[in-house]
């Protein structure tokens, strides 16, 4: 539903289109013959305006395709609502490091012949209600397999749904098939046949992103035949269709973004087989200017092959230290040119961003603020950086802004906190390189993979993060970072996660980066040879390649127990 191919280009709203993007940018770099399809999104994800307490607003995010992105010819039909909608696509061609492209086709529904309510289907990401959802799916799905069709595609070895959002386009292969062997109706072998083409990645175990639509909606939209196949084959519970389900249905394997995750993900949907691809980053895009140029002269060929960036471990930590100086002056040019605030070079400067949402907790911190208070006074001062936008309609994710704002006014005396606006790629990749310490603590088990962290890890920042995601596999404690709790699979007792990130500040973090900063030089150089080689979008996708797109590759039922 959403890719960020450009930071110019707002077609994303957080983590899961950048990831969309990142995993392009690497099949690009490895000349992987793929092509992808998403909506045009003309109106943005949106903007975010803060005003001097932290009452978001937003507006939208207009942009022009046509100034962008070549326009294609064919013009499709699809039927939503029993009403004919004619739809394009503009093409977008993703680079790697190579000279291979990966064309992106981005589906278009403004067009004169369509109704004023069709043609703005393709304009807002994750906005409108429920039934508008339901429709831009039926763009995404049943126009994505019809565009691709006039443009000469031919059938694919492999379609690759990311989350349910894409999942109507099985029904589309579905009536293909049934089509191509001149029937009227479905039969079970057309199931099969479309099983064997479908793969599956599930991105979040929280409830908001997994669509389900009541039958009377379906029906409405899709109309009774096409509700009629998807009701006989999937058999939705108590009237409700789950897009999910429908992909995990109709694929011959599933998997979730990191091995936590894929438990977790077991556990939601016991009747599928969930095996654990762990996400990684573009290394090429997070990489920061200063960090690409230490790589090019102590790591030949890294953009090439990531897994190179092992040898980082033999960089000098007074150039690691050098780089970062760098960034960390950019990040506090940035935050004075945004907020004129100026921060301190010779501080720890602890960054925290990604969508301002609930479970994601931007404000634990700043539950005891007397304890805060003491550790800075023993152990030296902190600095904050923040940035994330809330959904507009995610009451708890705007009060958390609007919480740090109310604590930087409180906390002024000692602590110095800034919140940036309009947290984009381009704010991501200028945080993420310029802080010296990358804060993470959502509530467990909810954050599926995290990817910030990862980007952190590439420009040498190490993370303080609850072991969740990602970080379960990447962390070894005061090595390439540090762990807030315990394994256990939830959050549990808030009291003694508390008390383990103040303790972890107070007597790991703190005194290390003050006192010895050659050995925080270490944990710098060790986030980038064990974390910037391995979590990064080329292995991912090697990952894909290896276990999910080959022929005869979907792990067995035994080997997914096993792990
Ligand atoms: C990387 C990124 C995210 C995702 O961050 P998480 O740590 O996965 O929450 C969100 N928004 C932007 C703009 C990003 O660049």
């Amino acid at each position: 539903m959403e890719i960020a191919l450009d930071a110019s280009i707002p077609t994303y709203s957080g983590g899961l289109g950048v990831l969309a993007g990142d995993t392009l940018r690497a099949m690009a770099d490895l000349r992987l013959p793929v092509v992808a399809a998403t909506l045009v999104h003309r109106k943005g994800y949106f903007r975010q305006h803060l005003d001097g307490d932290g009452k978001q607003t937003e507006s939208p995010d207009e942009w022009s395709p046509e100034d962008r992105l070549e326009a294609l010819e064919p013009r499709v039909l699809v039927t939503i609502e029993g009403r004919p909608v004619t739809l394009r696509a503009w093409k977008y061609e993703v680079a790697g490091v190579t000279d291979h492209r990966i064309p992106v086709y981005l589906l278009d529904s403004d067009i004169e012949s369509n109704d004023e309510y069709d043609r703005a289907l393709t304009d807002s990401l994750y906005g409108g209600d429920i039934r508008y959802r339901l429709c831009q799916e039926v763009v995404l799905g049943i126009g994505g397999i019809a565009i691709l069709r006039a443009l000469g595609h031919a059938d694919f070895h492999t379609y690759h749904m990311n989350e349910g959002h894409s999942s109507l386009l099985t029904l589309a292969l579905l009536q293909e098939h049934a089509s191509l062997h001149d029937r009227g109706s479905v039969i079970e072998s057309d199931v099969d046949d479309v099983r064997q083409k479908c793969v599956f990645t599930t991105h979040t175990p929280v409830d908001a992103g997994h669509d389900r639509f009541s039958a009377e909606l379906v029906e409405s939209v899709l109309g009774k035949e096409r509700t009629g196949i998807l009701a006989r084959l999937t058999h939705p519970e108590a009237g409700v269709f789950n897009l999910t389900k429908l992909a995990m249905f109709f694929c011959r394997s599933a998997n979730g973004v990191s091995i936590r995750h894929a438990h977790v993900a077991r556990r939601m949907f016991p009747e599928t087989s969930i095996s654990a691809i762990t996400n990684g980053v573009h290394v090429g895009t997070w990489t920061s200017p200063p960090f690409a140029r230490l790589y090019d002269r102590h790591v030949p060929d890294w953009r090439r092959d990531n897994r190179y960036l092992r040898q980082a471990s033999a960089i000098p930590r007074e150039e690691i230290q050098m780089a970062h100086a760098e960034t960390k002056a950019t990040l506090l040019a940035e935050v004075e040119r945004r907020t004129s605030t100026k921060l301190n070079a010779g501080t720890m400067t602890i960054g925290f961003a990604r969508r301002a949402t609930g479970y994601k907790r931007a404000d634990l911190l700043y539950t005891d603020e007397e304890r805060l208070r003491r550790i800075i006074e023993r152990v030296g001062p902190l600095q904050l950086v923040y940035g994330g936008k809330a959904h507009s309609r995610d009451t708890t994710g705007k009060a958390a802004i609007e919480r740090i704002f109310s604590v930087a006014r409180e906390l002024k005396d000692i602590l110095r906190v800034v919140y940036l606006e309009e947290y984009d790629m381009r704010l991501a990749a200028v945080m993420v390189a310029g802080v010296d310490l990358w804060l993470n603590n959502p509530l467990k088990p909810l954050e599926a993979s995290g990817t910030s962290g990862m980007k952190a890890a590439l420009n040498g920042v190490p993370s303080l993060s609850v072991l969740d995601g990602w970080w379960l596999e990447g962390w070894i404690e005061g090595v390439t970072g540090w762990a807030i709790g315990d394994r256990s699979e939830e959050s549990g007792d808030p009291v003694a996660e508390l008390d383990s990130l103040y303790g972890k500040l107070e007597n790991a973090i703190l005194p290390m980066f003050y006192d010895r900063p050659r050995a925080y030089a270490d944990v710098m150089r060790s986030a980038i040879s064990h974390n910037g080689s391995f979590f990064n979008a080329q292995r991912m996708v090697s990952q894909y390649v290896q276990n999910v797109y080959e022929p005869g590759s979907a792990p067995r039922e035994e080997e997914l127990v096993s792990s």
